[in-house]
């Protein structure tokens, strides 16, 4: 098949797309390398540089294509909450760009990676796909609106669509930026390093890590399972672990002394966080398969960045 990936070069993207080129498909990939990383990618990965609002290259890069992946966002919540205005023109702006040139180009399929932050804080858990969104911040505001609106023109132009709502995704290469860092990968750094561990709020909150082998089989099956059109689905790991209880599985692989330091002056976030996958099993065929300490000892195996200081630590 050929695919077309936005934000082919980020954490997720270039994962997915490393995969399916593996599984010999075309891929073409876009990124404007905001964050993102050409080098991330395997030869076989037809890489251009670009904004995913650019429709003249849009409309260059959708001819033939039998399914769009669109990734390319702006991630960090921390930011989206002083610079909504950007988060919106990318996230939203872009999502609905995107789906104007497939229109044109007469492109079929759309599989928007959406986040389970547009259920925000939410007493129904685990969180079924009928949960009332109730997103807390820009960013997840950002995603719930593209989600709709891939849904709604999608059912206008018949486009056939799929959501999936990632919950927590981990996994090497994923961007580690020094403002605000992602919790897992942030927390195997400052562990590795030794020293001062910092987690926000108690320390209870939980979150749903899904390792990104396992986000990248329910991406790949979302491109051909039958009869998705227009549904939102999770993928998670299905587990809620708190960020005291992730300390605890990353000390027990690295070997490392460290302090822990609560920061009660920052907010915590969301309280809790768990996926109900019965939908992704039913149309997927997901069943996550890596759990939190393989994915965490996959992660420092793996990533450059982390793999000679754990070699010395395991
Ligand atoms: P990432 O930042 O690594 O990837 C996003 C990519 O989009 C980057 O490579 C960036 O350069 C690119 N990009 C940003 N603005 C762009 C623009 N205007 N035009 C073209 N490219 C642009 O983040 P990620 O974690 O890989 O996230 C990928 C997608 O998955 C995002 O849509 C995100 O909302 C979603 N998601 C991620 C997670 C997670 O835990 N990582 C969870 C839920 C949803």
């Amino acid at each position: 098949m050929n695919f077309l990936i936005t934000g082919a070069a980020g954490f997720l993207g270039s994962a997915l797309a490393n995969q399916l080129a593996l599984e010999c498909h075309h891929v073409r990939g876009l990124d404007d390398l905001s964050t993102g990383d050409p080098q991330a990618l395997v030869p076989d990965v037809h890489f251009t540089r670009g904004d995913v609002s650019d429709r003249p290259k849009l409309w260059t890069l959708l001819q033939d294509v039998d399914c769009v992946y669109h990734l390319a966002a702006r991630v960090a919540v921390p930011e989206s909450i002083i610079y909504p205005r950007d988060y919106n023109a990318v996230n939203v702006g872009g999502t609905v760009a995107l789906m104007e040139a497939m229109r044109d180009v007469g492109v079929r399929r759309v599989v928007f990676i959406s986040s389970g932050a547009v259920y925000g804080d939410n007493q129904e858990q685990p969180l079924k796909e009928s949960a009332r969104p109730n997103p807390s911040s820009p960013y997840a505001v950002s995603k719930l609106a593209a989600e709709y609106y891939v849904r709604t023109i999608g059912g206008l132009w018949g486009i056939e669509t799929v959501s999936l709502r990632v919950f927590n995704a981990y996994g090497p290469g994923q961007h580690l930026p020094p403002s605000h860092p992602p919790v897992v990968m942030n927390m195997l750094r400052q562990t590795l390093r030794g020293g001062t561990v910092v987690i926000h709020g108690d320390g209870m909150q939980t979150r749903d890590y899904v390792f990104v082998d396992d986000v990248v089989r329910a991406m790949i099956a979302a491109a051909t399972a039958p009869h998705l059109d227009n549904l939102v689905i999770n993928v998670g790991f299905g587990v809620e672990t708190s960020v005291k209880e992730l300390l605890a599985v990353v000390l027990s692989i690295i070997n490392s002394k460290v302090e822990i330091v609560y920061n009660t002056r920052t907010e915590a976030g969301v309280s809790r966080m768990r996926a109900d996958l019965t939908l992704a099993a039913e149309k997927l065929g997901y069943i996550p398969r890596i759990p939190l300490a393989e994915g965490l000892r996959l992660t420092l195996e793996r990533d450059a960045r982390f793999r000679d200081l754990y070699k010395n630590k395991r």
